[in-house]
């Protein structure tokens, strides 16, 4: 899973969502929002259209799922989901790009809230995906992060479970493992190279990774792994530049 960056919309619409949002709570006082019909609706405008073109450029140029990194991202995610709280409908930060797989298949209207009401889910364009979420490179299967004291970290072990990130999705863990192992083995061989070409090597590292998995290598848990630990102290200011160059994916 890929950590976003949000941009922002063009005027035209930013004014068209915050217009819908106000016409939807309308209907709502009046309790006759039909939540799908304005949505439908109003996603075959202009305006929305050009959201979804932005949310494409915003997942990079494979233009995926940002939740699974996998499948293609065919249309607009609503993070909080609509049918539960129309009064996010419209608004930008909710709108993520997804798949049909993870829309329909997995997370649907599941949508786990901690106790204080704060989504149990990764949002990829506000978390780091990867201080909720570990990497196995041995199955492909991403699983939560543990803290100190051994216990899962709840918003990772919860992200896992509604996206079926646990090795449920076959094809999902062997497109993973296959970019590991691309990205591992870039490294092994630059441990053995007589010249490193660091902004090179990014160029290639970033072509290897077809879903994220940078992230874990050079900020999350994967760090403290070979052959990534290695690289770090060998080569401290090329690791470094690395890790500036994959804050974000
Ligand atoms: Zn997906």
């Amino acid at each position: 899973m890929r950590r976003l960056r949000r941009k922002p919309l063009p005027k035209k619409a930013a004014e068209k969502l915050k217009k819908e949002q106000q016409t939807a709570a309308a209907l709502r006082r009046s309790k006759t929002l039909d939540v799908d019909k304005t949505w439908s609706r109003s996603r075959r405008t202009k305006p929305l259209k050009s959201v979804f073109q932005v949310l494409k450029l915003m997942a990079g140029s494979r233009e995926r799922c940002m939740y699974c990194g996998d499948s293609q991202g065919t249309d607009i995610e609503h993070f909080w989901p609509k049918a539960k709280y129309p009064a996010r409908m419209f608004r930008w930060p909710n709108l993520l790009l997804g798949c049909t797989s993870c829309g329909r298949d997995y997370k649907g209207q599941k949508f786990p809230l901690s106790n204080k009401r704060k989504p149990l889910l990764v949002d990829p364009t506000s978390d780091d995906p990867w201080d909720h979420l570990d990497f196995d490179p041995a199955t492909g299967n991403l699983a939560p992060r543990y803290d100190s004291k051994g216990n899962p970290e709840a918003k990772g072990e919860q992200t896992v479970d509604v996206l079926g990130l646990d090795g449920r999705r076959e094809s999902l863990a062997l497109g993973y493992k296959r970019s590991f192992k691309r990205i591992r083995d870039r490294i092994l061989q630059i441990m053995t190279a007589q010249n490193l070409d660091v902004s090179l090597l990014i160029t290639q590292l970033r072509e290897d990774d077809e879903h994220g998995v940078l992230g874990w290598c050079f900020r999350g848990a994967g760090m403290n792994e070979a052959p990534f630990s290695d690289f770090r102290q060998t080569y401290p200011v090329e690791w470094a530049a690395c890790s500036k160059a994959f804050r974000f994916d």
